[in-house]
């Protein structure tokens, strides 16, 4: 980038942004690339489902950090962590007290952090170390060393959440921020491990007649505009936009081995994809 010396002998640098909006939906579009740089294209990026694992306890969390022990002699892992039922009851309490979706969207997020630390804890052993948002940029280390970092997977959106379109609930919730992780770091895969197969065309558990799919395109997705679902839509979004990470996996923690094979290649869920 030159330097430009004005009329009154003032020093400026000459950026094609210089003097711009960047509201111009020209000069915007001219900031696309086909990718963006990859700092860690070799990462697994997991999140341990709150409601769906988490909550069960030992009987469900026990046997995955096994296998993520196991994993992480050969895989490059972050495991990040979602709120579950203790998120649920404190907005419960939140929205009753008539609270803005910011105040909610911070609540979540220390609940979160609740399950990063038993969750570091239980994997110190190991090499399991809780990491904060601001020690992602820390993660070749971390690697470098064999740890199996672990982080709370609610987006630092905070007090600044914006509300959603509908009701008060934080729409970019702890799917979205593990998908976001995975994006700008540019991560190989992106895996949610939840409590069933993975996508259905109605919630499994109130509809014992839904069909499963094992591979859907996330546009299409969004167009069937099912009434309930397994995954934020915030986080279909940004799978729309983003620019390194095309998948997405959800699999089945419950029953043994899945993340070991969605780790290994596989898809042993649900995958959602963009096609372009
Ligand atoms: P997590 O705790 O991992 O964030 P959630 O409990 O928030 O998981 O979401 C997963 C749950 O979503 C599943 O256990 C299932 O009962 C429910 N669900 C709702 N709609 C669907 C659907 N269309 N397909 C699959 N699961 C669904
Ligand atoms: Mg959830």
């Amino acid at each position: 980038m030159k330097l430009l010396r004005d009329d009154t002998g003032r020093l400026h640098i000459d950026t094609p942004l210089m003097a711009e909006s960047l509201m111009d939906k020209r000069l915007l579009e001219a900031t696309a690339t086909e990718s963006t740089f990859r700092a860690l294209p070799n990462l697994n990026v997991i999140k341990l489902g709150g409601q769906s694992i988490i909550d069960r306890g030992r009987q469900a969390v026990l046997p995955l950090l096994e296998e993520i022990v196991a994993a992480r002699a050969e895989h490059d892992l972050l495991v990040t962590t979602g709120g579950g039922t203790r998120s649920r009851h404190v907005y419960a309490i939140a929205l009753d007290l008539d609270m803005p979706t910011g105040v909610l969207a911070k609540l979540g997020s220390s609940i979160s952090e609740q399950n990063a630390l038993m969750l570091s804890i239980l994997l110190a052993p190991h090499g399991g170390i809780k990491i904060g948002h601001d020690d992602l940029v820390k993660l070749p280390a971390y690697m470098a060393l064999g740890s199996i970092p672990v982080m709370h997977a609610m987006p630092p959106y905070g007090l600044w959440e914006q509300p959603p379109d509908r009701g008060r609930i934080p729409p970019h919730r702890t799917d979205s921020g593990v998908f976001l992780t995975a994006e700008v770091v540019g991560a190989r895969r992106c895996i949610l491990v939840k409590d069933e197969k993975g996508l259905f065309t109605g919630d499994p558990k109130k509809d014992p007649d839904t069909d499963f799919i094992d591979e859907i395109e996330v546009t299409e997705l969004l167009s069937l505009d099912l009434d309930d679902l397994p995954v934020e839509r915030a986080m279909l979004r940004a799978l729309m936009t983003a620019r390194s990470v095309r998948e997405v996996f959800v699999i089945n923690g419950l029953e043994p081995d899945n993340l070991t094979r969605a780790l290994a290649g596989e898809n042993p869920g649900t995958r959602i994809y963009r096609a372009s």
